[in-house]
C-alpha cells in the first residue's frame, strides 16, 4: 500500500446505517489510511442530528446540517435552526436541486435550496451543494446568496467546472475519478489545485477497485492516488495542497495538521 500524507475525507455519511455497525472499526480503518478528518453531511433534520453526534466524539470529525433536494419536502426550517448553534457545525448541506430523480417537486427544491442558502448567508457558513441535471438552475441561484462553498461528487464537463469556478466554489471530487472510461481525469486537469477538495461520499460511489462494495472513508486513498497520478504531482506535495483547502473553505483550525 502507498504510504499517504494526512487526507480529509470532505463529504462522507458515517451516520448512514450501512456504519451503524462498524463505526468505530470505520474510522480507524480510516486513520490507519492517512484519512485523519472527515466532514459529515446531512440529508434532512435526524441525519444532520446524528452527524452533530458522530461529531462530537472524535476530535477531527465535523458535521454539516442541511436537507438535501430529495428531502426538501418535508423541510423544517425551525428544526434546523434548532441544531445549527453546535460548534462542529461547519457548514451547511447537503443542500441543492436533483432534477434527475425529482424526489421532492422542483419548485420545493429550488424554495427549499433558497432558504438554506439564505441562512447559510447570514450565518456566514459555507455549503455543501448537490447538483444532478440541475447545473444551470443551481448556479444562477446561487449567485443571489453571497456564499461560498463546494459542488461535491462533480462529474461534469470543462465547462461546468469553469462554472463552478467562476463562482468562486471548490470542486469536490471522489470515486468516479478512479472509474475506467470515466472523462473526470482530464476534466480534473482543468481546475486549479485550489479549488479541489477530495470526498468519498461514502457509503456510495465506490472508487476501484472495490466498485459494488460500501464505500468508506478509507478508500479516499484511491481517489487521491489517482488524483496525484492524473496530475503527476507527488503525494506530500498534493496532500498538503488538499488539507490546506480544507481547512480554508470549512474555517478548521486544527492541531492534528500542519
Ligand atoms: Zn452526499
Amino acid at each position: 500500500m502507498v504510504k499517504t500524507p494526512l487526507l480529509w475525507d470532505t463529504h462522507c455519511h458515517l451516520q448512514d446505517k450501512h456504519f451503524r455497525d462498524d463505526l468505530e472499526e470505520t474510522i480507524e480503518r480510516a486513520k490507519e489510511m492517512g484519512v485523519i478528518g472527515v466532514i459529515i453531511p446531512g440529508w434532512d433534520y435526524e441525519s444532520s442530528v446524528s452527524a452533530i453526534e458522530i461529531s462530537r466524539r472524535y476530535e477531527n470529525i465535523y458535521a454539516a446540517v442541511g436537507f438535501h433536494p430529495h428531502d426538501s419536502k418535508n423541510y423544517d426550517e425551525e428544526k434546523l435552526l434548532s441544531i445549527l448553534d453546535h460548534e462542529k457545525i461547519v457548514a451547511i448541506g447537503e443542500i441543492g436541486l436533483d432534477f434527475y430523480r425529482n424526489l421532492s417537486p422542483v419548485e420545493t427544491q429550488k424554495t427549499v435550496f433558497r432558504r438554506q442558502l439564505r441562512i447559510a448567508e447570514e450565518r456566514g457558513l459555507p455549503v455543501i451543494i448537490h447538483t444532478r441535471e440541475a447545473l444551470e438552475q443551481t448556479v444562477e441561484i446561487v449567485k443571489g446568496f453571497n456564499v461560498k462553498g463546494v459542488f461535491h461528487a462533480f462529474t461534469g464537463s470543462e465547462e461546468d467546472a469553469k462554472e463552478i469556478l467562476e463562482l468562486g466554489f471548490y470542486v469536490g471530487i471522489g470515486g468516479v475519478l478512479t472509474f475506467k472510461n470515466a472523462r473526470l481525469p482530464e476534466v480534473v486537469k482543468s481546475i486549479p489545485l485550489d479549488r479541489i477538495l477530495l470526498e468519498t461520499d461514502a457509503p456510495y460511489i465506490t472508487p476501484h477497485p472495490h466498485r459494488g462494495k460500501r464505500n468508506e472513508p478509507a478508500y479516499l486513498v484511491y481517489v487521491f492516488n489517482k488524483l496525484c497520478d492524473v496530475l503527476g504531482l507527488p503525494h506530500a506535495e498534493l496532500g498538503k495542497i488538499l488539507i490546506k483547502n480544507t481547512l480554508e473553505v470549512f474555517r478548521i483550525e486544527t492541531e492534528g495538521t500542519h
